[in-house]
């Protein structure tokens, strides 16, 4: 079942778009978390993280390619930053089409809730 995520691939709901190519869209996400909070997804729909095959290798390592890309534009690649993905109810997932967690601008607590 599609989620708001394709919704935004599709350009059917508005969404603070910061990059996209061919295979991954990363948009601000809409509750920040932090002074940068973008969600980082593939434009395929793909629900859980245990819905991942090998055939997907190329494409999540797109994901953190494209994390660790936006962090350096935004300036605070060195200074660091969090990614998660979070998985089915108690991993905390909430839209069940998978994405990427940018998170920076300030400090990170460890263990996280
Ligand atoms: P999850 O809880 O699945 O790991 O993360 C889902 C994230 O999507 C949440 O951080 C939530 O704020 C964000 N989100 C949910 N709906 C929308 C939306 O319509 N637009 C945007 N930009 N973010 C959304």
């Amino acid at each position: 079942m599609s989620t708001i995520f394709t919704k935004i691939i599709n350009r059917e709901i508005p969404a603070d778009i910061v990059y996209e190519d061919e295979h991954v869209l990363a948009f601000n996400d809409i509750e920040p978390q932090a002074p940068h909070h973008v969600l980082i997804i593939p434009k395929r729909e793909i629900h859980t993280l245990n819905d991942l095959t090998e055939g997907d290798a190329e494409l999540v390592g797109r994901l953190h390619i494209t994390a660790s890309r936006i962090a350096r534009e935004r300036g605070f690649a060195d200074q660091g930053y969090r990614v998660v993905m979070n998985c089915n109810e108690y991993g905390g997932q909430s839209v069940y089409h998978i994405h990427l967690h940018l998170m920076g601008g300030r400090q990170m607590s460890w263990p996280a809730g």
